[in-house]
């Protein structure tokens, strides 16, 4: 499904020093998936757990530690929203579950089962942070690309693009190039390709973060109808605590870079979600705590 690193990220850029971390408590951080029914066995292996990954950069003589023992999990049909200062590791680390590079130490589990870095490739969909559609290729086109690169058919692609156009507001603008399209409307193209990849997991880097903030709003209402039918696993990086909050099942702050986990805040029973929650003293304190884990009720942070 994705392409290989196009971006000059690739394995040499790591030193691999240190030893896979065996085992974590990682599995214990999935529980709380109150908000939307599991419908697995509570026993079962969380669809993603991520054991005390570690990652650094390294450039010529400059060596720049991101990750530092990471470990969190997402329960099937659970979405997880992962925030952090801007720096800290977010990109690298869906990159790294989505199989694009390889950590230099600790575990990315797969349906409880460890899967090694090229064997992680197509088995998530990933909309990268700056998921461009490709100029020349109409919605349509640019929205079939997952399947085709699945090995569907242009033709079959097309069809099965087609189908749900009007769900993702799009009918009238199959054969719209990007530059014609909205903000909004471009980016409802590549969660359609997103989607359609029929992938249980989601990687969602950022996806409203060059929206405004009414177009934004309404993407993420979108977002939950479109959950709320299809169900699907999503692990979400953003920097907006209020879209955490809104969207999320639980909350995961890292702290500044190399990063851990810094907090973890459940936001359970707040479906459905409705704008009209967020001035509610419950949803006020989801954001109260979580800037509190920022530092940025402190006058700290970025
Ligand atoms: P975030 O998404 O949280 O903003 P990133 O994962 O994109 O953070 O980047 C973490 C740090 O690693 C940043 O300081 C960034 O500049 C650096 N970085 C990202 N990609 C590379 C790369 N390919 N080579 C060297 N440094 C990188
Ligand atoms: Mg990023």
């Amino acid at each position: 499904m994705m392409p290989a690193p196009s971006d000059g990220r690739s394995d040499n850029h790591r030193v691999g020093a240190r030893q896979a971390a065996p085992g974590s408590n990682a599995a214990a951080a999935s529980r709380g998936t109150a908000g939307r029914a599991p419908t697995t066995a509570a026993n079962a292996p969380p669809l993603l757990d991520l054991r005390q990954l570690a990652a650094t950069y390294v450039e010529g003589d400059a060596v720049l530690p991101v990750l530092d023992g990471v470990s969190f999990a997402v329960g099937e049909g659970e979405f997880v929203a992962l925030i952090g200062p801007s720096g800290s590791g977010k990109s690298t680390l869906l990159d790294i579950v989505a199989g694009l590079l390889a950590p230099d130490a600790g575990e990315v589990w797969l349906d409880g089962r460890p899967v090694a870095t090229p064997g992680r490739l197509g088995r998530s969909a990933y909309m990268r942070q700056r998921d461009l559609l490709l100029p020349w290729r109409t919605a349509l086109d640019n929205a079939a690309l997952a399947l085709e690169a699945a090995g569907t058919s242009r033709r079959a692609a097309r069809q099965a693009v087609r189908a749900r156009l009007p769900e993702f507001g799009l009918a009238e603008f199959a054969d719209a190039y990007p530059a014609q399209l909205s903000g909004g409307m471009r980016q409802r193209v590549a969660f359609l390709r997103t989607v359609l990849a029929g992938r249980a997991l989601l990687l969602l880097d950022e996806p409203f973060g060059a929206l405004d903030a009414l177009t934004r709003a309404a993407m993420q209402d979108w977002l939950i109808d479109l959950l709320e039918r299809e169900r699907r696993t999503v692990l979400l990086v953003t920097h907006d605590v209020e879209e955490a909050v809104f969207l999320a099942d639980r909350v995961v702050v890292l702290t500044p870079r190399p990063s851990r986990v810094a907090y973890v805040e459940p936001v359970p029973a707040l479906r459905p979600r409705r704008r009209t929650i967020v001035t509610t003293p419950i949803f006020v304190a989801h954001k109260a705590a979580i800037l509190g884990a920022l530092g940025l009720l402190n006058g700290e942070g970025d």
